[in-house]
Order: C-alpha cells, then sequence, then structure tokens
C-alpha cells in the first residue's frame, strides 16, 4: 500500500486547449486511462461517450457567445424556454451573453428544436464540432434564423468582462487527489460538473497501479502515533481483503470494503461564482479538516490569479 498527502491542481491551462481535447482529459480520469491520450484520440473519444450517453463527460468544455438578434421576439422565445444549465446575460437590446456546457447545448437543441436562436447556436457549434451534434434534430439555416449573428467570445475577452459577467462565463477546473470523504462532500455542490476516478472501473491489482492501493494520509493523526498505528494496520487488512476478493470477483464488487481513506482523482468545474461559494463554505472554521486542507492553499491561489473575484468583499451580481 501506498500512502500520500493530499493534492489539487488548477486547471488553467487546459482552458487553452480545443474543446475535444480538453472533455478527453478530464473524461480519462474515470477509466484512468491518461496513457491512451495521442495526437488523434481526442475526437474518437469525445464520440464514443456521446453514443453511449456518457453525457458528463460532455460537460467539462465550456463556450461562451454573444449572439446578436435583430429580432426581439426571438429574443423573449429564449428566455421563455429557459434553457437549463446555461448562463445568459443581456448585453444590449439586440444581444445576449451566453456561456453553456457541450452537453447543456446538445440538450438545447434536442428539447427547443423550432427555437430560432438555440437553431442558430446548433448551426454555428455544429460547423465547427459536427461530432458533438451526430444524431441531433439541426435544421438547416432557414428564414426564422436569418439575421442572428453567433460568435465565439475566446477565454481572454471573458476574463475583461465586467466583474459579475467576469464571474458568472469564466469557467475554471481543479484536479484534486483527496480520499473518498472529501469527494462524498465535493459532489454536494450542485452547480458544478464532476468526473471522478472510478473504482468500478479501475481495478488496483493491476501494474498500472502499482498493484497496490493508495490511501491518503489522515490529517487528523501524527505519523509516530498509535492511532496512526491503528489507521495503518487497518488499510493494510483492507487491502489484503481487496485483493483476496478479486481473485474470484470483479472491482465492483471488490470495492465493497473499501475505506474512505482510499485515493481518489475528482476533477471540479464551475464558475468562479460557484468558486467563490465553494471556498467559503469550505475554508470555515466549521468544515470538515480534510477538506480544509486542501480549500485553504487553494483559496489562497486563486486569490492571488482572480483577485477581483476572490477579494474579501461581497459580489454583487446583477
Ligand atoms: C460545515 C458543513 C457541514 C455540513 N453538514 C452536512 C450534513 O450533516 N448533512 C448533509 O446532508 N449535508 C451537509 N453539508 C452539505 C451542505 O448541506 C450542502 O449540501 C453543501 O455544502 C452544498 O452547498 P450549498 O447547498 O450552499 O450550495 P451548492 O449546491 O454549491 O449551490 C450553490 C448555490 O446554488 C443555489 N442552489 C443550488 N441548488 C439549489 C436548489 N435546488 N434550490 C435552490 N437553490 C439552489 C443556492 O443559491 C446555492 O447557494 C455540510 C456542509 C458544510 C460546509
Amino acid at each position: 500500500m501506498r500512502i500520500i498527502k493530499p493534492s489539487f491542481t488548477i486547471l488553467e491551462e487546459l482552458d487553452q486547449q480545443s474543446l475535444p481535447v480538453r472533455i478527453e482529459y478530464c473524461g480519462r480520469i474515470c477509466y484512468k486511462s491518461e496513457h491512451r491520450i495521442n495526437d488523434g484520440s481526442a475526437i474518437p473519444f469525445v464520440k464514443k461517450m456521446a453514443e453511449n450517453g456518457h453525457n458528463s463527460v460532455l460537460e467539462m468544455g465550456v463556450v461562451t457567445l454573444i449572439i446578436t438578434c435583430p429580432h426581439h421576439d426571438h429574443i423573449k422565445d429564449f428566455f421563455f424556454l429557459q434553457p437549463k444549465f446555461l448562463q445568459i446575460d443581456r448585453l444590449s437590446d439586440s444581444a445576449l451573453l451566453i456561456t453553456g456546457s457541450i452537453r447543456a447545448f446538445r440538450e438545447m437543441v434536442l428539447f427547443h428544436t423550432d427555437d430560432a436562436i438555440s437553431q442558430a447556436i446548433a448551426n454555428f457549434l455544429n460547423q465547427k464540432h459536427p461530432y458533438f451534434f451526430e444524431g441531433l434534430p439541426l435544421q438547416a439555416p432557414h428564414s426564422a434564423t436569418s439575421g442572428i449573428l453567433v460568435e465565439k467570445m475566446d477565454v481572454q475577452k471573458v476574463e475583461q468582462l465586467s466583474t459579475p459577467m467576469f464571474a458568472k462565463h469564466r469557467y475554471l477546473a481543479v484536479k484534486f487527489i483527496v480520499n473518498r470523504a472529501v469527494t462524498h462532500e465535493l459532489v454536494r455542490h450542485r452547480p458544478c460538473s464532476f468526473l471522478q476516478e472510478s473504482q468500478r472501473y479501475c481495478r488496483y491489482s493491476a501494474d498500472r497501479f502499482g498493484n497496490e492501493i493508495t490511501f491518503i494520509r489522515p490529517v487528523f493523526f501524527e505519523e509516530n502515533s498509535e492511532e496512526f498505528s491503528v489507521w495503518k494496520q487497518s488499510m493494510e487488512t483492507m487491502e489484503k481483503q481487496y485483493f483476496h476478493l478479486l481473485e474470484t470477483s470483479s472491482p465492483q464488487a471488490a470495492r465493497t470494503v473499501l475505506p474512505n481513506s482510499c485515493k481518489t482523482e475528482i476533477i471540479v468545474y464551475a464558475n468562479l461564482l460557484e468558486w467563490r461559494h465553494i471556498l467559503e463554505l469550505r475554508t470555515a472554521t466549521a468544515a470538515e479538516p480534510s477538506m480544509r486542507e486542501v480549500m485553504m492553499p487553494l483559496a489562497k491561489e486563486l486569490k492571488s490569479r482572480y483577485p477581483r473575484i476572490f477579494s474579501s468583499a461581497p459580489l454583487t451580481i446583477s
């Protein structure tokens, strides 16, 4: 068995990559198959995720769009649809700022086939990324969509938006290597997207896991204390039982004996507004100490990267 400290990585550089590359990188965390990433692997991977209905993987790439529409009725219709999981702001009488994940845009077009703005957005995205929209009810541009202009806003431009819009439209992924109790708490934050190493698919007796289970060192016990030695013995016993079960059972069956201390990897993807909320709750003294162990340094890091969002002043969202 291996014992490691918890850690986190802000995946900011991922935002410079194409949507399929970003989505593949995050998606492979579930299967711990990052070693299969190569120059041509992203598009087949994301196509497979769409076909298999592993839709949460398609949440791991967001795109920000400016929609200019001269028909006020189309804008009104779009607002009444309340498409789910999109951030929508009005830039002017005839322009909208919309940020959403590939999943959100796919479902927008699936559920609102007749809406002009939805169709114009889907056509725009389909031209650039047809593999995300295969089999969806797209309509070729027609009279209702004519005059609707869709443009992409890149991350650098998003960062220049007013503070409230920046907080809503700038998404950031953070990868945590923590124990299972911490991931269980993280996934309670509903506006986020998550992908997590799966104990159903990962067989820790395999060579690529070093033929051992990795545990997170508990923050609670001093390394040379009696409590630490009790904890360590329990983990050793657990590992033995897990490997014993694997001789006749699948990983999903054997994992039933695995404890909270198991190391797991999770990617949390959210806008800066939600990150601010998470950090407020998870750095407070009432928060669980193993959670604070990663959230305190993350808060410090985000404050230095995005001071206007993570400063102590309350954020007013219009
Ligand atoms: C110290 C601490 C102790 C805790 N103890 C427990 C416990 O004992 N048992 C337990 O079950 N949980 C516990 N939790 C989890 C807690 O109840 C929340 O589920 C978790 O912190 C997610 O936070 P949230 O609900 O504020 O916001 P998120 O889920 O992060 O959502 C962000 C914001 O979106 C809005 N929002 C999201 N979904 C909805 C919705 N459905 N309706 C209305 N508004 C919504 C709200 O404005 C919310 O503030 C604890 C959390 C902390 C920090």
